[in-house]
């Protein structure tokens, strides 16, 4: 219902809709060449590490790219 909703209002503003399944998106490495998963990577709610590389920034900002990778929309962080 809602992403049928969602749908129509993205298709009446001339945009697409890329539904992305949001399971571990932010406790998911946005290096791609990583993609490493585990609650060990949240230092905090804001802070995001990777336990693997090392990888650090704002948890929500990883969040958004994987769920943005996963819809296909956006370029991996390098
Ligand atoms: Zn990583």
């Amino acid at each position: 219902m809602f992403l049928g909703i969602l749908e129509y209002r993205a298709e009446s503003a001339g945009r697409g809709l890329a539904p992305a399944a949001p399971r571990d998106t932010s406790r998911t490495c946005p290096r791609q060449a990583c993609g490493h998963t585990g609650a060990d990577n949240r230092i905090t709610r804001e802070e995001f590490r990777c336990a693997r590389c090392g990888y650090a920034g704002h948890a929500d900002r990883g969040g958004a790219v994987n769920a943005g990778i996963r819809a296909g929309l956006v370029l991996p962080v390098a």
